[in-house]
């Protein structure tokens, strides 16, 4: 037990949801003690770019009345939800951790953020984040680092190294994240929450700026799986705003998680289990295989040959998408415009030259030479061709299995600037959940344990649109251990 685990803040939104139906508490009383929270300690973790107080307490107002007078709108109605600053907010700044958004204001809600005011959620904060969300260490946030709740010498992980932090610090019971290659599962383990990247389109992506639009998702992190997967069931859904948001119907999310049982066929790809995997975290995921083993479920090793291709892959087709996603900050349309330009040219490249960070330039100019004429086929479509390699060699395992068990990342959330100065081993850190995106496919990740004090994370990869099974999987892991419950202890900087 820590100091942290008796403030509202840090419970789960399960537990918040009790006692708001009780009346043993007031939406009021959570979105003050978030506040608090936050103000007592996130200059020890950075987790937030900003927030807008005064309407989160309107919202949590509004929240109450609704209650008195006898509608609530379901297990999230008065609870708070956290976003990550690439999501929109209407009347909110957004800002992408990115000095090129400053001072832009959203004109409107995204799609995500709507349907949480529909669930009667309190939408609030934002998140910090590697810019434009390409990082895995939240360090190329143009504004400030974020520090791991558990060790605040090691990275929360990233991109979304906010969303995961500010759940795991106990300043929010929720929050939405975004996953393109692993951004919402690798720091959700390394922050020792629960994150999900659900099926590509599943989720829709209107009003979330774009980075790699083939591969962007929204999706939740929780302390619980449970929590995780209320969430979920809020934001997911058809879209006629975003074509590629699926049409299928959404199932009760919950319900598939409480009544899918084991025995499960789990794949266990050669593949990932390879140099590389830092030994502690492969104990601790080995001893998950063991607990799925032992509830009776047939394990069985499968091979995905192409799992050494994924990072390639992955680097040019998300850079040669982003680099026209990003093609729109031009000095004219949003944010910062450059003082010093004289003609309309330099406006544009004055102003892309003084908003854009290091990584963010390098993934422009990479994807725009991997799409120039001459290269075109020999990166842009061969990459494809290997996506769809990929996907196959996912698809043909789970046709054999219920669905695939893997470590998160390699390695423990390092120390902060430990790989500062090496790209290609910050590439390389996504091993794991790269080639799922790459495939479309939902992920999980689950806390598993400890590493010197530092959280690790196990994920599992299912079938499309099999949220349920991952779910039902995930939460039967959860139940019989007790790393929900923990929360660090925050050590005043
Ligand atoms: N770390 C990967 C990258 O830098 C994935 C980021 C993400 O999922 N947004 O692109």
């Amino acid at each position: 037990m820590s100091a942290t685990t008796d403030s509202l803040a840090s419970k789960t939104a399960g537990e918040l949801a009790r006692l708001l139906d009780s009346r043993e508490v007031s939406s009021r009383e959570i979105a003050m003690d978030c506040l608090a929270r936050v103000n007592a300690a996130d200059a020890c973790v950075g987790a937030f770019l900003g927030f807008d107080a005064e309407d989160f307490l309107r919202q949590a107002d509004a929240a109450d009345a609704r209650r008195a007078s006898g509608v609530t709108r379901g297990p999230l109605d008065g609870v708070p939800v956290a976003l990550k600053d690439i999501i929109s907010v209407e009347n909110q700044p957004l800002t992408c951790a990115s000095k090129i958004l400053r001072g832009y204001i959203s004109p409107y809600d995204a799609t995500v953020t709507r349907k949480l005011r529909e669930a009667g959620a309190l939408v609030w904060g934002r998140l910090n984040m590697d810019e434009f969300a390409m990082g895995s260490s939240t360090e190329n946030s143009a504004f400030q680092k974020t520090r791991n709740p558990w060790n605040q010498n090691h990275s929360p992980g990233g991109s979304s190294g906010g969303s995961a932090a500010a759940v795991a610090a106990g300043f929010t019971p929720l929050s939405l994240g975004t996953d393109t290659g692993g951004s919402i599962r690798q720091p959700a383990a390394h922050c020792g929450v629960v994150g999900i990247k659900p099926t590509y389109g599943r989720v829709s992506r209107y009003g979330v700026a774009a980075f790699a639009s083939s591969l962007d998702q929204v999706g939740p992190l929780a302390h619980t799986v449970g929590d995780a997967a209320l969430l979920l069931q809020a934001i997911a859904g058809p879209d006629p705003r975003d074509g590629t948001a699926l049409a299928n119907p959404v199932p009760d999310y919950r319900a598939g998680m409480l009544t899918r049982h084991a025995p499960w066929k789990i794949g266990i790809p050669r593949e990932y289990f390879a140099r590389g995997l830092h030994a502690a975290v492969a104990a601790r995921v080995q001893s998950v295989v063991d607990f799925y083993r032992a509830q009776g479920c047939s394990i069985h090793e499968v091979s995905l040959p192409r799992t050494a291709d994924a990072v390639a892959t992955y680097y040019i087709i998300a850079t040669a998408e982003a680099s026209s996603n990003l093609a729109r900050y031009d000095g004219i349309r949003y944010g910062h415009r450059s003082t010093a330009a004289t003609d309309a040219v330099d406006v544009y490249a004055l102003s892309r030259a003084e908003g854009f960070g290091d990584e963010v330039k390098r993934r422009v100019i990479l994807g725009t030479y991997v799409l120039s004429s001459g290269y075109y086929d020999a990166y842009y479509v061969r990459a494809q061709k290997v996506r769809t390699l990929i996907r196959n060699d996912f698809m043909r395992v789970l046709n054999e299995v219920d669905m695939v068990l893997a470590p998160v990342s390699p390695t423990p959330p390092e120390r902060l600037g430990e790989k500062s100065g090496d790209v290609l081993a910050q590439y390389l850190g996504d091993v794991y959940t790269i080639p799922v995106s790459l495939a479309g496919l939902p992920g999980i990740s689950v806390p598993c344990g400890f590493v010197e004090g530092l959280p690790v994370g196990f994920q599992l990869i299912g079938k499309p649109l099999d949220e349920e099974t991952l779910l039902a999987a995930a939460h039967a892991f959860e139940e019989a251990h007790d790393f929900a419950a923990r929360r660090p202890v925050l050590a005043a900087r």
